[in-house]
């Protein structure tokens, strides 16, 4: 694993580097306060990279952190936040990298997108990101709130309407749970991505990225 950072360096992280995929820290802003999440647990650090941000890089910022964009098995946006929150931004950056030959260009996302900026937002992406990555992490709304502790309400049937209209503008759309979460049923998480027709990954708990 090539890490090119760690948790003593004074500057941000903008990019870090894991398994040949590039992934962009663009916010530390969440539309959930997730119990589990390990901000609330006063760790920023995934995997070796400190990723707290004083401030949100900007588009150049976030471009210039992808360098050559070919050489990247995926370029992925995500956090220690969502990335959504700054949706234009990263679609601006997703346009620029695909022009110049991004082969995979994804989304970590919470699927809360459309719920947040009032209108169906799925067709946005089309041309552009590849693939998202949805966190699920329960399969029904009581465990849902429960865990994640939404800002809004109606956030659980959100971020499933999200899925199923991402599945038109998206070639890849998975859906994530993490497992040993309590009342959190793996297998009906999987059903759930199954019959929306979209696929389906357990994530382990205290492994975020
Ligand atoms: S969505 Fe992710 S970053 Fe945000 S609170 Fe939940 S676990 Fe933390």
């Amino acid at each position: 694993m090539q890490q090119t950072a760690n948790h003593h360096d004074a500057e941000r992280v903008v990019g870090y580097t894991l398994h040949g995929r590039r992934y962009l820290n663009v916010t530390h802003r969440c539309t959930l306060r997730c119990a589990f999440c390990p901000k609330y647990n006063r760790t920023w650090d995934v995997q070796g990279y400190d990723l707290r941000l004083q401030a949100d890089p900007t588009v150049a910022e976030m471009i210039e952190a992808v360098g050559d964009p070919v050489q990247w098995e995926a370029v992925v946006f995500c956090g220690l936040g969502e990335p959504t929150l700054r949706l234009d931004d990263i679609l601006e950056v997703a346009r620029d990298i695909k022009t110049r030959g991004a082969r995979c260009v994804r989304i970590n996302t919470d699927g809360l997108a459309s719920l947040v900026h009032g209108r169906d937002v799925t067709p946005e992406m089309a041309g552009c990101i590849d693939a998202l990555s949805i966190s699920l992490n329960a399969q029904d709304e009581l465990t849902y709130e429960r865990h994640c502790r939404p800002k809004l309400p109606g956030a659980h049937a959100a971020l499933l309407d999200f899925a199923r209209k991402a599945r038109a503008h998206v070639p890849e759309v998975t859906l994530t749970a993490v497992d040993g979460l309590a009342g959190v049923d793996i297998a009906a998480c999987e059903a759930i991505a199954r019959d929306l027709g979209v696929g389906f990954r357990r994530r382990v708990l205290d492994q975020v990225g």
